[in-house]
């Protein structure tokens, strides 16, 4: 065993450091870093499990051109020999980089570099486009600068805490444990404005369930609340904030209480409620996240929010301020280096002085003067031939864009793509011409910066596998070749990052709040053993200067825009314990025990109207396509709306592809597309048959029925699978060997075990009517050494326990398990049920379900 590397983990933008401790050849023991600001030693499911997710299963190993493996030289040749002949031929903007909060602020800083100062387009955008741009536009709209003025400390000493549009037990888990620790240390208020019951909002003091999208009208009608309440800060607004000409006016003339109860469709009592709450706590930080900026109007919206901390002066302050809270490890690195193809580098825009000022410091021929394509219009350039070449890095659009089908048809005729991933198969890696073998966490070597400006390294722990690459190498390699050798020849990351330290503090003057001058210098030694370090103040604006030509603020006058009455609305998120695509989080079996497939969860009213049931399948279809999924039905829906998970891809199944069905508009300012209000309709899918399969080992598998969905388990993989004709066909997905099958032609049941050496290979259960037995007891004997009698019953003899869906995925604890625990020893808090069955003792990120099972 070696010592313990400091690292940061990689998935959500809370940005914990992790302890890893290399244990083989690829396996390490993982703990978080009791030294790290932001986690301070904790983990959530996600972190805690990271070490299940570093095998060489499915990794892409080496550069492939079309289907043939190829030399990193021939890669590096074909890639700047058609970007070059592209940009020449036909113009530079002719190419694109769509990139990802997934890669590291120097993979960030050389592609954009590359793009807007050497090929000369600012077509560079990146995957955080769909995650937080609308909060970026916000910030340069209100302060004149992309800066969050909050640190985590601020949930440690606020009062009120305003969680908006942001499910943050599930996706920010360590935030959340602070907000559960500052509520019982000092009784701070938690309010949670999301149309969705939540398990963050079940444990809130107030839920307001308000309806999708009328978050301006709500954020106005408390700004004019707040206004009546004597509770605005006249003389912060008058020394340190512009307000638009009437903007007071207009905001009192078009929110009385009445009429925003009415646009929300929020009680008017509890409306009132949190506007006395607000009023009452000077110490407030509002949280916001997806549920804010995934919509058309998420600037408008995040502007709202921003409005009412300007003009209560509660910004800058401890415990006081807006707070965007972005989802990708790195999205703030990127838009620290100007990954977003509205922002030029360093936090400057396309004005001309910054152009020249870039371009001197680059010393680059081909400065890009404007903004680039914006994801979403890049991928309709792609569609309409105008992009000839595509360099892809570490995203999935194919899955994860709005109207993914299009997407997949434009990139299917683009004439150049490359794909550079971590992963041989994927979605988006099905239409490349050249895929370069990325590397992945533990490999990796750079800097991220989280959701509250803290820069941490991201430290290697296992050499490159194969002949996986740094993206910066790839790109440097591939900028000499297109005869830039001189401006990208680093010969270290350490040197990258010192050149982007210097951009930033070029010519700034106080300028901007972005200046990594103290970071400037650093050699590898200093580079290797630098520790989270916060750029800027602590809390940005404390001394009520903006970056802004006045130094003022700004009020943003924003109006609600109209909300379109559908019959059912489909809104789009997360689950909490996968990330993303699922290419990492879903290699760990106990991760994907907590759902372990694409459920559309509805109100028990939609289900009757539309005669679903629990466990039916339904089509959801919109005017862009539509998808399968299992139902849930939850009164923690509103009526007239169902929520779909964004994670599966066709690698994990037939159906649940959630990005096939929003459409492509997007928000005017920031061009982020609108995920959450989606016109739907939602229809029963009748299959002949239902079955499972279990199957050893990792092998993909991609069966030929109406629906399916796979799993990671323990020992193998779970394929949940429905549909019609004969399913005795199902059976050539098992492996060889020693085959025990029982058939009841009278109930249609078929059941299949494969045996080798007395080990369970795999096991198939169809039925057409009736019920298939549990999962688990099955899954369990893919780890026995020796199979027991009872397979083809699918349990032990004479075993009955069902645990029950898993809650704790660290403990392994079912939801029957906790209720009959709850029941038979009369636990009443979730620490007693910890010290019962251990269960949320760990990450925590269960705390909050079985707090919901103990109100059971
Ligand atoms: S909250 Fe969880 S997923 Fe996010 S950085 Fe921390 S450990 Fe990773």
């Amino acid at each position: 065993m070696t010592a313990a590397v400091s690292t940061t983990c990689p998935y959500c933008g809370v940005g914990c450091g992790v302890r890893a401790t290399v244990t083989g050849a690829r396996t390490v023991e993982i703990a978080g870093d009791p030294g790290h600001p932001a986690n301070g030693g904790r983990l959530c499911s996600k972190g805690t499990h990271l070490g299940e997710t570093v095998g060489l299963e499915g990794r892409l190993l080496h550069p492939m051109i079309g289907d043939r493996r190829a030399t990193w030289d021939e890669a590096m040749d074909v890639i700047a020999r058609r970007f070059s002949h592209a940009a020449a031929r036909v113009g530079p903007d002719s190419v694109a980089f769509y990139v990802s909060g997934q890669i590291l602020t120097e993979d960030y800083y050389v592609a954009n570099k590359l793009m807007k100062g050497f090929i000369g387009s600012g077509n560079i955008d990146t995957n955080s486009r769909l995650c937080m741009s609308s909060a970026v536009s916000a910030h340069l709209r209100a302060f004149g600068e992309d800066v969050v003025p909050a640190c985590y400390d601020d949930l440690d000493q606020a009062d009120l805490i305003v969680l908006v549009g942001s499910n943050t037990a599930w996706c920010h888990p360590i935030v959340w444990q602070r907000i559960e620790a500052a509520r019982a240390a000092r009784g701070t208020r938690l309010v949670v404005i999301d149309p969705r019951r939540t398990e963050t909002a079940d444990l809130a003091d107030l839920h307001l369930a308000l309806r999708p999208g009328s978050d301006v009208a709500l954020f106005n009608g408390l700004l004019a609340a707040l206004s009546a309440r004597n509770a605005l800060d006249p003389a912060y607004l008058a020394a340190h904030v512009a307000v638009p000409d009437g903007f007071w006016h207009r905001v009192i003339a078009d929110s009385d209480p009445a009429r925003t109860a009415a646009t929300c469709d929020l009680p008017r009592a509890d409306l009132e409620t949190f506007f006395d709450l607000v009023a009452a706590f000077p110490r407030t930080v509002t949280l916001f996240s997806q549920g804010v900026n995934q919509s058309t109007q998420g600037t408008d919206k995040a502007n709202a929010i921003i409005n009412v901390h300007l003009a209560t002066g509660r910004i800058g302050k401890p415990g006081a301020a807006p707070f965007s809270i972005t989802g990708q490890p790195n999205a703030m690195g990127g838009r620290e280096v100007g990954g977003l193809a509205s922002t030029l580098a360093a936090h400057m825009d396309f004005a001309a002085e910054n152009v020249d000022r870039v371009g001197r410091f680059w010393n680059a021929p081909h400065m890009a003067t404007g903004p680039g394509l914006k994801a979403v219009d890049l991928f309709q350039a792609v569609g309409e031939g105008r992009i000839k070449a595509l360099w892809i890095m570490a995203t999935n659009p194919a899955v994860s864009m709005p109207d993914a089908g299009a997407v997949r048809a434009a990139l299917a005729t683009c004439p150049f793509v490359v794909v550079s991933d971590v992963m041989a198969d994927t979605d988006t890696g099905r239409f490349a011409h050249v895929r370069l073998p990325a590397t992945a966490w533990g490999e990796k070597d750079g800097t991220v910066t989280n959701s509250e400006r803290m820069i941490s390294r991201q430290r290697p722990f296992f050499p490159p596998p194969g002949e996986a690459r740094p993206d910066w190498r790839a790109l440097a390699d591939v900028a000499g070749r297109m005869g830039h050798r001189a401006a990208f020849g680093w010969r270290s990351v350490a040197e990258v990052f010192d050149e982007h330290s210097r951009l930033t503090a070029f010519e700034n003057d106080g300028a901007r709040q972005l200046d990594l001058s103290p970071l400037i210098g650093l050699d590898e030694t200093g580079y290797g053993a630098l520790q989270p370090t916060r750029w800027g103040s602590v809390r940005a604006f404390a001394d009520g200067r903006f970056s802004t030509a006045d130094g003022r603020a700004r009020m943003v006058a924003v109006t609600q825009a109209p909300l379109a009455a559908n019959a059912m609305t489909l809104n789009t998120g997360r689950y909490r314990d996968q990330w993303h695509t699922m290419s990492r989080t879903g290699l760990s079996p106990r991760l994907s025990q907590h759902r372990r497939e694409p459920l559309v969860e509805i109100h028990p009213d939609d289900a009757v109207r539309l005669g679903l049931v629990e466990n039916h399948l339904a089509t959801a279809t919109t005017a862009q396509g539509c998808s399968v999924f299992r139902v849930s039905v939850t009164d923690a829906q509103r009526r007239g709306e169902a929520f779909v998970p964004i994670h599966w891809t066709d690698r994990t199944g037939s159906g649940g592809r959630a990005g096939l069905l929003p459409d492509a508009s997007v928000d005017p300012v920031s061009g982020q597309p609108g995920f959450k209000l989606t016109a739907m309709t939602l229809s029963r899918l009748e299959t002949e048959w239902r079955a499972f399969l279990i199957v050893r080992g990792t092998r993909a598998i991609a069966p030929d029925c109406v629906w399916w969905a796979a799993a990671a388990v323990a020992g193998g993989r779970l394929v949940e699978l429905a549909g019609d004709g004969d399913p005795a066909v199902l059976e050539a997905l098992l492996p060889n060997g020693e085959r025990m099958t029982a058939v009841d032609r009278a109930r249609g049941s078929l059941r299949t075990a494969v045996l080798n050496e007395g080990r369970l290979q795999g096991a198939l259960f169809v039925a057409r009517g009736g019920s298939l037995p549990g999962r688990d007891w099955l899954i369990a004997q893919l780890s026995e050494a020796a199979a027991p009698a009872g397979l083809l019953a699918g349990r032990a003899p004479g075993q009955t326990v069902d645990r029950g869906p898993i809650v704790c995925a660290c403990f392994d604890v079912g939801a029957r398990t906790i209720l009959a625990a709850i029941a038979a020893q009369s636990l009443t808090t979730v620490t007693e049920v910890g010290t019962a069955l251990s269960a949320g003792t760990n990450c925590g990120s269960c705390r909050p379900a079985i707090a919901k099972l103990i109100a059971a």
